[in-house]
């Protein structure tokens, strides 16, 4: 995942006029951790869970990114993940490099004590390489704002003190900002009003499929929903729903959320009756406007690509089209707006907490969401502007718009044209 996700990266190199120091110093991460974090279980017994903390590039400031609980989390994939965070944080223009976290665990095979002890022992592993100066985490896959309350709760603890801007994606009672949770499906539906501008079509009765319910897939379903987007798929790990006539996203989570409370809430939109069924891979391939992996890395392929038939594929997962799918969309004339791009609203409102943490003082959720937008929207309009005079893809426009900020700081601090000139 990391060589794929370097991969896209170079492809800009030809597009940006920067010295050969900024791709030497990017080539590798500045600091990776790996740590083992023992569990007490309810039973008694002792599991121990491998984690780790990846923090890419610090040249812009403290590194920032999430942390994710997943049972195919490793260092490839986290090193990865803090890499494309570098890019988001530059691209959305915000005072960070990136990082990202993660700890390799089923969370469904745990109690929420059991998963709160981890979630303390990862800090307890980590604390020493994090702070509000250093790195500051926040949510992922699998991890939310009570699993962060209690990540700078178990900070606090350890540093005897109280440093709310040690960890974003809080619960608003601890210091989260207002409209955090939403953020990132919130941006990702300002970038879609924009891309859809852009490309003269209608929001009204567009035609949209959600590949992921949680999160970001609920969030930015239901703002889509509400601007008269007609959502015909969403699904989640265990498998997709239809209906031709559109979902209501809200009628959908209520459903299943009252009808169990399982670690995170909820039953899957499978279990759901009188339903038309989909599998993951047939809700990539339908006839849409605007296709969302809102889930996982690595779901469109150099298999499946070719079978693609939406106009628009917003990114909102972290790393869904691998480097060969990308070529065969870009050859269909499909637009592909980059998940540095399209899900950055979240960092954005870490951001924003940040901010609010560090000088006490909070802002109205209108405030916030007001602000959001318009990063998103100049950001967007930045990156197509870029495509559009190169002649290149948005991705390669985000990576050459990311990539000229992130070598700016670089590069400030000399090179060696600079340093052999005198
Ligand atoms: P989440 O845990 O809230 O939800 C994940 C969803 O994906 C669930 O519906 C789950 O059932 C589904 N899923 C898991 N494995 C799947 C599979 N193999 N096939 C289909 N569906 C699957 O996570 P989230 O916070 O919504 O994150 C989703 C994606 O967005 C991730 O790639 C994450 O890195 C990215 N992202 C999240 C944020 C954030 O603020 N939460 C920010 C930026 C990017």
């Amino acid at each position: 995942m990391f060589e794929s996700a370097k991969r896209q990266m170079e492809l800009a190199y030809n597009y940006s006029k920067i010295s050969e120091d900024v791709k030497e110093k990017l080539k590798y991460p500045k600091r990776v951790l790996q740590v083992a974090i023992p569990v007490r279980r309810d039973n008694g017994s002792l599991s121990v869970f491998k984690g780790y903390r990846v923090q890419y590039d610090d040249t812009r400031g403290p590194t920032k990114g999430g942390i994710r609980y997943h049972q195919s989390v490793d260092l490839d994939e986290v090193t990865a993940l803090a890499f494309w965070m570098t890019f988001k944080c530059a691209l959305a223009n915000l005072p960070f490099g990136g990082a990202k976290g993660g700890i390799c665990v089923n969370t469904k095979e745990l109690s929420l004590l059991e998963i709160e002890r981890l979630s303390r022992g990862y800090i307890d592993a980590i604390a020493d390489f994090i702070g509000p100066d250093i790195d500051i985490p926040a949510p992922d896959m699998y991890t939310n704002s009570m699993i962060m309350g209690w990540m700078s709760d178990q900070y606090d603890i350890i540093k005897r003190t109280k440093a709310p801007a040690a960890i974003t994606g809080k619960p608003v009672s601890l210091g989260g900002s207002l409209g955090r949770t939403e953020a990132t499906g919130r941006g990702g539906y300002y970038i879609i009003r924009e891309a859809v501008k852009a490309l003269g079509m209608k929001m009204k009765g567009g035609v949209v499929a959600i590949q992921g319910f949680g999160n970001v897939g609920y969030n930015i379903a239901r703002l889509m929903y509400e601007s008269g987007f007609k959502i015909v798929a969403l699904s989640d790990v265990e498998g997709g729903i239809y209906k031709e006539e559109g979902l209501n996203p809200d009628e959908i989570k209520m459903t299943i959320d009252k009808a169990d409370a399982g670690a995170y809430g909820g039953k899957s939109l499978v279990s759901l009756k009188n339903m038309k069924k989909l599998t993951n891979t047939e809700l990539l391939e339908l006839p849409v406007d605007i296709l969302i992996p809102a889930a996982l890395e690595n779901q469109i392929t150099g298999k499946n690509a070719d079978k693609i038939q939406a106009k628009i594929i917003v990114e909102m997962a972290n790393g869904p089209t691998t480097f060969e799918a990308d070529s065969i969309l870009n050859k269909k004339g499909i637009m592909v707006v980059p998940d540095i791009l399209a899900n950055s609203g979240g960092v954005t409102v870490s951001y924003f907490e940040w901010v609010q943490n560090k000088s006490a003082y909070y802002w109205s959720l209108d405030e916030v969401n007001r602000r959001v937008k318009a990063i998103m929207a100049d950001e967007f309009r930045n990156v197509y502007q870029i495509s559009q005079e190169k002649k290149i893809s948005m991705r390669t426009a985000a990576y050459v718009h990311a990539l000229n900020r992130v070598a700016q700081a670089i590069e400030s601090k000399g090179t060696r044209e600079y340093f052999t000139s005198r």
